[in-house]
């Protein structure tokens, strides 16, 4: 790759991130050499290194690659020396892309690779999370297994991934002749659905049971999948018959999941299910804090006005991967630009996330979504009436304003023509059950909830 066509690299990454990120992220970028199928780029500092590399990294080598086929791999580094052309690599800090790099385990295994930074050390536990903590915990000890499998269950970003990485990590640090297996669902499934087309089942189940703990993370994605359930079905019941410790994510708790098999379900649940509570502040300002310290070292002349991770803390409420990401991006300006970080920093460059963090529904905006939506006056949605034409979106209403707003159910059930909270209960129930029953209701949920949400 030439510097021209590095030029014109550019200029297309310009119409595809758009200006601003433009101006922060590539353009500080030079193209420093191309060597055995790696492009080394220059970057200010290692901050802008590492976003570069999580943010940008796959894009500039999509477009790298349809330049100069043979580049493999990009590579992003602070110039040792600011006068002379980037070559050591060792006195650079490491960027993200090899902190990531995956620990490689025993080659012949179906182990998809560990995270470094997901261990126990950086786990911060709060009370949203300390059952989940303490579980994990347990079963990483490697002592007799006591409940199999636990199944850990949460929204996204809220540490099951990290918790199961650091679990896999201790436990194969204790006892490194276990064979531990960590492996997505989807991974579980793709591997299974090439042993088909392989005609290698034998090796397919025979690698799966000489398995010592196995961890299936994001369980949920085989849902409706059937023979992949079936399969996973049999690799479960042979492991926990020969006492050996299965560990298992999902997105929601394991009766919850649609289109899984019961039979798997009452499987799940028949060891300990514990939960991943969504954050509360306190647990957010512990990441915040301790991820400062982290930043810290690698910064050391950071300087950030008080207040700030309180204020980011109270405002970032929707999982850790946002606040995580909102800290990375506030911390690769302020050393981009060599600014302290102030409130006036942190507003202006994270903008568009707290934007969508203020985003709150409001009743009035559910009523007037829900009687658009069947056709109804407002007057008729609130009202008396309890024929079933108004009585049913009314509910729908109820069920959206108890799921979307912070709303408790008297101060609903006042909203909409001073009904009693046990009504809103009722209707909120009923809506409950009829999502799962009813297609149409579902379907109606899901739009209105998405036109809500936009
Ligand atoms: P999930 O698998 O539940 O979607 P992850 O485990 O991938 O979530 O977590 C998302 C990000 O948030 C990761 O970078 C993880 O390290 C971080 N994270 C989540 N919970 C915590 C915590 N309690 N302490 C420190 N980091 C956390
Ligand atoms: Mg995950």
């Amino acid at each position: 790759m030439t510097q021209d066509q590095w030029g014109q690299l550019k200029q297309d990454l310009l119409k595809t991130i758009g200006k601003s990120n433009y101006k922060s992220w590539i353009e500080p970028l030079e193209l420093s050499h191309v060597e055995e199928g790696v492009a080394t780029f220059a970057v200010p500092t290692s901050f802008v290194g590492n976003y570069v590399s999580q943010k940008y990294g796959d894009q500039i080598l999509y477009h790298a690659r349809s330049i100069s086929p043979d580049i493999r791999r990009v590579h992003f580094q602070v110039p040792a020396n600011s006068a002379g052309r980037p070559t050591a690599r060792a006195s650079s800090p490491r960027p993200a892309a090899d902190a990531k790099a995956p620990a490689q385990r025993d080659a012949s295994m179906p182990a998809a690779p560990l995270d470094k930074r997901f261990s126990f050390d950086t786990f911060v536990v709060g009370k949203p999370n300390e059952l989940a903590h303490a579980a994990a915990k347990r079963v990483a000890s490697g002592g007799p297994v006591t409940f199999n499998p636990l199944f850990l269950y949460g929204g996204v970003g809220l540490g099951k991934t990290h918790l199961m990485h650091a679990i896999a990590w201790e436990l194969s640090q204790r006892q490194p002749e276990l064979n531990v297996v960590y492996l997505s669902a989807e991974q579980f499934m793709y591997r299974f659905v090439s042993a088909l087309r392989e005609r290698k089942m034998m090796d397919f189940k025979s690698m799966f049971r000489s398995v010592d703990v196995l961890m299936v993370d994001d369980v949920q994605f085989i849902a409706g999948k059937d023979s992949t359930q079936e399969e996973f079905f049999h690799t479960f019941n042979a492991l926990v018959d020969g006492g050996k410790q299965i560990i298992i994510s999902a997105d929601r708790a394991p009766g919850e999941i649609e289109n899984l098999e019961e039979r798997i379900k009452s499987r799940l649940q028949c060891g300990l299910v514990v939960d991943l509570h969504p954050t509360n502040y306190e647990l957010r300002l512990g990441i915040l804090q301790s991820k400062v310290e982290y930043y810290r070292t690698q910064y050391p002349g950071l300087v950030l006005a008080d207040g700030v991770l309180e204020f980011l803390a109270m405002r970032i409420t929707k999982n850790v991967r946002v606040l995580e990401g909102a800290l990375t991006r506030l911390f690769a300006f302020a050393s981009l630009v060599g600014h302290e970080i102030t409130m006036e920093l942190t507003q202006d460059c994270l903008a568009d996330v707290l934007r969508s963090s203020e985003r709150q529904v409001t009743i009035e905006e559910i009523q007037r979504q829900v009687s658009d939506h069947y056709n109804i006056r407002l007057s008729d949605l609130i009202g008396p009436k309890r024929v079933r034409i108004f009585a049913r979106p009314r509910q729908v209403a109820m069920y959206l304003a108890k799921q979307m707003t912070s709303r408790s159910l008297p101060e609903i059930g006042r909203r909409f023509g001073g009904r009693d909270h046990t009504t809103v209960m009722h209707g909120v129930r009923r809506i409950d059950e009829l999502r799962v029953a009813d297609v149409q209701i579902a379907e109606d949920i899901d739009l209105l909830r998405r036109t809500l949400e936009a």
